[in-house]
């Protein structure tokens, strides 16, 4: 009988007793190749030595400090080097201690800096469907899914959900991508003015789709026409890169390729590489500004934000990526991965959509190709696949069942930026 309060009530997971680079072994000696880094986290592999010594020196100098009365001089590079590579006009860096922490900070940041310029009105946030943010309950409401917001929807705080990008079965047999993407940018624009274009305090979405959609990359010039909505009516964009940011893309940023810049960006999975909890809001000036002018202070924390052995781990991860040249490895190798999954199971009858970039690439299964009609979630493929996948000796992030009345089975793979070519496919051929 297990004590542990594990999200599957029915049944317990195999035990995990160590992890080393690519591979992950259990208590009975199992092997499992890692394709995807937990949920998108270990990009660095397991037990890299340059983080562990990192986090070992950090645990031995200064394991920890309250920011409540310091500043430490870790959480300070860290900040500094984070912003030496953000997208342009970012001038501070919030640290959390992971995903839903990073989003519900820059929801309130947001809202808070309405109140400090005198837009109190400013109540509604608008995101988009299929969407995932976390499960703390500003996230959660901003979170496009409503079967993980029903049993919360009545103490939820107040958004609207647009349609994310998604052209595989949303874009019409007549209409060019670019065509696509601007039909999604006037429905953005819709929906603010549905709200009240002065009332309206961001937009929110995931720069590429993740766990709940199986990897939706935008196409070209959505995010632009996005930003050019937003910008009309006031409204704050916030691009929550939890999951596809940190190099995942083959950039640090995913909006880098999208020639966009937020208000407001979060971080975290790959920001810690799986070694501490660690995420982060980075802010635009003119926010930081606006609260340090007008109350001063920003009305909320958490006490482990800024965790010395945490910051040392992301530290230690940002030096590691750029000294390895790992971006530039990612966006390489994650093209190979591409085409080595396109042969692999492009032709599989139930394989309807392969879609990705960087080491980030999601599967869509079908029953059939033609209809593009999903499987009856009744029988649960994305669980039978994760299952068999493990009793393979692999870990892919399968996800599926009813995702706002939309059926749907997915296989998420987010490989560790250390995985070779022969890693590579040998996550295809398992796969396959
Ligand atoms: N935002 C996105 C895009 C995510 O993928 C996730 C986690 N899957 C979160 C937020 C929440 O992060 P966490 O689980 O660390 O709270």
């Amino acid at each position: 009988m297990t004590h542990v309060f594990h999200r599957h009530l029915r049944n317990t997971p195999p035990v995990a007793v160590a992890a080393s680079g690519m591979t992950l072994r259990d208590a009975a000696g199992r092997e499992y190749l890692d394709a995807s880094g937990g949920a998108a986290v270990s990009s660095l592999g397991h037990a890299h030595p340059d983080v562990l010594a990192a986090m070992h020196a950090q645990i031995d100098r200064l394991p920890y400090a309250h920011t409540s009365f310091f500043t430490t001089e870790v959480a300070e590079q860290l900040a500094d080097e984070l912003i030496r590579t953000a997208p342009e006009g970012m001038s501070h860096v919030y640290l959390v201690s992971g995903g839903s922490e990073a989003v519900e900070s820059a929801l309130k940041m947001a809202r808070q800096y309405f109140v400090e310029i005198g837009q109190p009105q400013r109540t509604h946030f608008i995101a988009r469907r299929q969407s995932y943010h976390g499960n703390t309950l500003g996230a959660l409401a901003v979170g496009g899914n409503e079967w993980r917001r029903a049993p919360f929807a009545p103490i939820l705080t107040p958004a609207t959900h647009v349609a994310p990008c998604y052209p595989y079965r949303e874009q019409r047999a007549d209409e060019t991508p670019e065509a696509y993407g601007l039909r999604l940018a006037g429905e953005l624009e819709a929906a603010i003015l549905a709200q009240g274009a002065d009332r309206v305090i961001a937009f929110v979405a995931e720069t590429v789709g993740g766990a709940t959609a199986g990897v939706l990359t935008p196409v070209p010039g959505y995010f632009k026409a996005v930003r050019a909505v937003c910008d009309k009516y006031g409204v704050l964009l916030i691009l929550d890169e939890v999951m596809c940011g940190m190099g995942r893309t083959g950039t640090l940023y995913a909006c880098e390729q999208e020639g966009v810049v937020p208000d407001l960006v979060t971080i975290a999975k790959g920001l810690g590489g799986g070694y501490q909890p660690v995420g982060a809001v980075l802010a635009q000036k003119k926010i930081v500004e606006a609260m340090s002018k007008g109350s001063g202070f920003f009305q909320h924390g958490h006490t482990y934000l800024g965790h010395p052995v945490a910051c040392a781990a992301a530290l230690a991860v940002q030096q590691v990526i750029h000294r390895d040249g790992l971006l530039a490895k990612v966006r390489d190798d994650g093209i190979a991965f591409g085409q080595m999954l396109r042969d692999e199971i492009g032709n599989h009858p139930h394989v309807g959509d392969i879609r990705g970039r960087g080491f980030f690439w999601g599967v869509e299964l079908v029953a059939d190709r033609g209809s593009k009609a999903p499987f009856d979630p009744a029988r649960a493929v994305n669980a039978l696949i994760k299952k068999d996948a493990m009793a393979r000796g692999l870990l892919c992030y399968p996800f599926g069942g009813t995702v706002d009345g939309r059926q749907g089975d997915h296989v998420l793979l987010a490989p560790p930026f250390i995985a070779s070519r022969q890693d590579l496919q040998k996550i295809a051929a398992l796969l396959a």
